[in-house]
């Protein structure tokens, strides 16, 4: 990042606020949307492993939830803010509305760095985020999820103690479970795999080949793992580099392999926050470069599916003149100055809350299959997926053709209208 640090929150913001101008939003429809319904902030004190009692801060943020319940993941880093929290359940909203699912828009978080707690700490640290958010929390109120920090088994910790204090068993207060533990299948691959639906049918209507077409990647957390998988097998293009955060060196590296890239054997050398074992993948024939390279590669097609803000002002100047497409599988990955160059270019953008909604999709099957008690196959559970993907792509597409705007804008545009048109349904404006 050059300048300014990012505010998350303050992009999302400004994003609306161009589409709001565009559709001459109504001035209380505006106000009301540009700002979360609710927001819970708190202090969650934990049980270290040595004794010692150490005070973690706490959020959920509750943007709407006209549409239905709020839904949105968890996620602990230790830069979290406010604001990031703030911005990922504004995205939430958006994303459950153009993906046509009947749920509002969450977020959580806890500023912590999960790498450095024991299996134990984490656990304390989860039950204690349910502990104090149990009474506004729900199936009907809000369901939590995983995102970037937060695994399966946390998951079914948070369902195991929300249902020790209601005294009821409710699998459907939080999604992304562990299969067997009231999880669906299909959930682990569906952010990755959605990311892949919507390039399918960008390419259709691109007209371009996959087969044909080679990907770079920026991270390696469950997103970039899931896409770089579909992009080879589904698609039967090729995935050339990815990257990831390195914690013992405090820096991100590109993984590369240009002839012989395989996304099963580096997620066979991966720990559970996304960090390959550069020995071994040096060892297995990939190059290790310098954290941007993904970004400069000759390819068709740039993923990022890691954080907010990597495509800014400066770095999207790096990016080749061979890429057609950007397929945004993180949330937030471009800012608004890196979206003027990139319509300039005339880049095709899928973007992030059109692009990412298949892990939401599959978490409201989750919640669908924990009220009706019964589970579905896995082909079932990602055809479905598949079907709701294609028609947001295609939603999405068509708008942005008809009133000749740009795919984010257009994205923004379907969203908004479901929403607003859920608030006037219910007299709210
Ligand atoms: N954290 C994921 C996202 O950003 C999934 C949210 C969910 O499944 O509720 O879309």
């Amino acid at each position: 990042m050059t300048g300014e640090t990012l505010n998350a929150f303050r992009m999302a913001q400004q994003q609306f606020d161009h589409v709001a101008d565009l559709l001459h939003l109504d001035p209380s429809i505006r106000e009301f949307l540009r700002w979360p319904m609710r927001e819970f902030h708190f202090r969650i004190p934990v049980r270290m492993d040595d004794g010692e009692i150490r005070i973690f801060q706490g959020y959920r943020v509750q943007h709407n939830d006209a549409r239905g319940p709020n839904k949105g993941g968890l996620r602990f880093h230790p830069s979290e803010t406010i604001d990031s929290v703030r911005a990922l359940a504004t995205w939430m909203t958006w994303k459950c509305a153009v993906a046509d699912i009947p749920l509002g828009g969450s977020k959580g978080g806890v500023i912590v760095d999960p790498s450095t707690l024991s299996i134990g700490e984490k656990e304390r640290l989860v039950r204690g985020w349910v502990q104090q958010m149990w009474t506004n929390i729900g199936p009907r109120r809000d369901v939590p999820a995983p995102d970037v920090g937060t695994t399966p088994q946390m998951m079914g910790w948070m369902m195991d103690e929300y249902s020790k204090l209601v005294g009821n068993y409710t699998p459907g207060v939080i999604t992304g479970k562990p299969v067997g533990g009231g999880g669906s299948l299909g959930r682990t691959e569906a952010t990755g795999y959605g990311v892949i639906y919507t390039i399918r049918e960008a390419f259709k209507r691109l007209g371009m080949d996959p087969k044909k077409s080679t990907a770079s990647i920026q991270g390696f957390g469950n997103v970039a793992q899931y896409a770089a998988i579909g992009f080879k097998d589904i698609l039967g293009g090729s995935v050339i580099c990815v990257s990831y955060w390195d914690r013992d060196d405090r820096k991100a590296y590109t993984v590369s392999n240009d002839t012989d890239f395989d996304p099963v054997f580096l997620q066979s050398i991966t720990d559970q926050y996304g960090a390959i074992n550069k020995e071994k993948a040096v060892a297995a024939g990939y190059m290790i470069e310098d954290a941007d390279a993904w970004l400069k590669k000759e390819v068709e097609v740039i993923i990022p599916a890691a954080l907010e803000g990597q495509i800014n002002a400066e770095s999207v100047h790096w990016i080749n003149p061979s890429v057609k497409m950007i397929a945004e599988g993180a949330n937030g990955p471009t800012t608004p100055e890196a979206d003027a160059v990139i319509k300039e270019k005339g880049i095709f953008m899928i973007p992030d809350f059109l692009c990412n909604s298949g892990g939401v999709t599959v978490s409201y099957f989750e919640s669908v299959q924990n009220d009706g008690n019964y589970y579905w196959p896995k082909q079932e559970v990602l055809d479905k997926e598949d079907h709701i993907l294609t028609r947001a792509f295609n939603d999405v597409y068509e708008m942005a053709e008809s009133e000749k705007v740009y795919m984010r804008d257009a994205a923004y545009m379907v969203a908004i209208a479901r929403v607003v048109k859920a608030m006037q349904l219910r007299g709210w404006v």
